[in-house]
């Protein structure tokens, strides 16, 4: 049956090398708690939450403690049971110290987590289902970490048809989603349940690219024959996980500068977010932990962790050990995800992985000499989104950031690195146009 499969794609892109292997057979298993967690109220685009804890007090594995403050906001959840020593200021992987809670976990607690009130899928509404997402702290675990439910209310005069579960996972390194797809296939059906009554689509699609046939077999062998849904195969190619390349790859449908999947008829999910919804809405439980693939060459003991959110990264490569040339820790995969400045900051519910390189490692963040451009064009080859890398690099340099988003279409830029990881030059263009965005963003920022 396997090799009926369609093969889609999009045009552009790069083939770095996968490096899956280490870890891609391995079954998540549990981690244990660290002393403190240091638990961020924002951990999510949008309004931080509301603390409704205060210092001193005992909280309960799962226990709420912040609530959403706002429609683009979620709740957070107490990721052990232990007590709240300190509402302050914790380390963020931009560098800042962010609004958060410091919680030291009971280290004789079972660390149960009780049932809250479930959200029942035959008698919720789709606004109980919304609802029941934003409280239990859901956003999207592919690492954007956009709350959920917002994506789901559809505004008036808009439709939608299509839900597309995204199982694409093409970061290198990265093999949290495969695991998630082998191991928690009823939570990820069960998710897609919620997800298509409270949007009403008519049907879903799990995209899952060609490396990760078991998952692909997996999931249609358990396919419930009374859900309108299929599972398409994609091909290896990076960035094929973005939004936007996969309702091409999928749908043939192009998303317009500025504009959203529900503007071509679709939503997409991340298929850990959609486990989780899967596995959280009938107990009424908010998410307290979250799968991690911990890999790279810097790691000794690689695997897939469902780790407690809050894990400091220190602690967590304490657990797994590193290598004595270890010398840089990614957030997530080398291709996207940022690099630590401080091993202090913790693991937030957008975190797929840890990835440690060392010094023998190079790519597009390897720390090589920056030649001049030769106008080899390689980069605009391998845009998927059809920018000129090469000009707006120049603009960078130039400080021209309005020419570059008015120009160029900065905008249109989501930072998956595929110009850096080609350009013979090592020019690090994608650090350039975050920079770029940054400056753009201070500067539209009203006084
Ligand atoms: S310009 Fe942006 S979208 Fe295009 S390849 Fe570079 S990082 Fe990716
Ligand atoms: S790949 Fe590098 S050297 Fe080639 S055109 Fe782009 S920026 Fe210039």
């Amino acid at each position: 049956m396997l090799d009926n499969f369609r093969r889609s794609t999009f045009r552009h892109g790069i083939h770095p090398e996968e490096h899956k292997d280490d870890t891609r057979d391995l079954a998540i298993r549990r981690f244990p708690f660290a002393p403190t967690l240091l638990v961020p109220l924002s951990q999510h685009l949008g309004k931080p939450a509301k603390v409704v804890v205060r210092e001193g007090q005992e909280v309960s594995r799962g226990q709420t403690i912040a609530e959403a403050d706002g429609f683009i906001s979620v709740a957070m959840h107490a990721p052990a049971s232990g007590v709240i020593r300190k509402i302050g200021r914790v380390p963020s992987i931009s560098g800042d110290l962010v609004p958060g809670v410091y919680l030291e976990p009971y280290p004789a607690s079972t660390q149960e987590v009780a049932d809250g009130e479930p959200c029942r899928l035959e008698t919720a509404t789709p606004d109980d289902i919304i609802s029941a997402i934003q409280r239990a702290g859901i956003v999207g675990l592919g690492g954007a970490a956009f709350p959920t439910h917002a994506k789901l209310k559809i505004p008036e005069g808009k439709s939608l048809d299509t839900v597309i579960i995204n199982g694409v996972e093409c970061e290198p390194y990265l093999t949290t989603d495969h695991r998630v797809m082998l191991e928690q296939t009823d939570d990820v059906f069960m998710g897609l349940r919620y997800l298509m009554k409270a949007t009403g689509a008519g049907r879903g699609i799990i995209a899952v690219e060609a490396n990760k046939l078991d998952a692909v077999e997996t999931l249609r062998k358990a396919c419930p024959a009374d859900l309108p849904i299929t599972v398409e195969v994609l091909q290896v190619k990076y960035p094929q996980g973005a939004e936007k390349m996969v309702i091409k790859a999928l749908l043939d449908r192009e998303i317009p500068s500025g504009g959203l999947p529900l503007d071509v008829h679709a939503i997409c999910v991340n298929v850990a977010t959609t486990a989780e919804i899967g596995r959280l809405l009938p107990h009424g439980q908010g998410i307290q932990e979250r799968v991690v693939t911990i890999g790279g060459p810097g790691i000794v003991k690689k695997g897939n962790y469902r780790i407690p959110i809050g894990t400091p990264v220190r602690f967590a490569l304490e657990q797994v050990g590193v290598t004595d040339d270890m010398t840089r820790v990614f957030l997530g995969g080398p291709m996207m995800g940022p690099a630590v400045s401080s091993l202090d900051v913790p693991l937030t519910k957008g975190t797929s992985g840890i990835t440690a390189v060392t010094r023998a490692e190079t790519g597009a963040h390897g720390e090589r000499r920056i030649y001049p451009c030769i106008r080899c064009a390689r980069c605009v080859d391998a845009c998927p989104m059809y920018l000129n890398p090469s000009q707006m690099g120049i603009l960078a340099k130039n400080e021209c950031y309005t020419e570059m988003a008015e120009e160029f279409h900065l905008m249109d830029c989501f930072e998956c690195g595929s110009c850096s990881f080609v350009c013979p030059s090592h020019i690090p263009l994608v650090q350039y146009f975050r920079l770029a965005k940054r400056m753009l963003r201070k500067t539209a920022r009203p006084a």
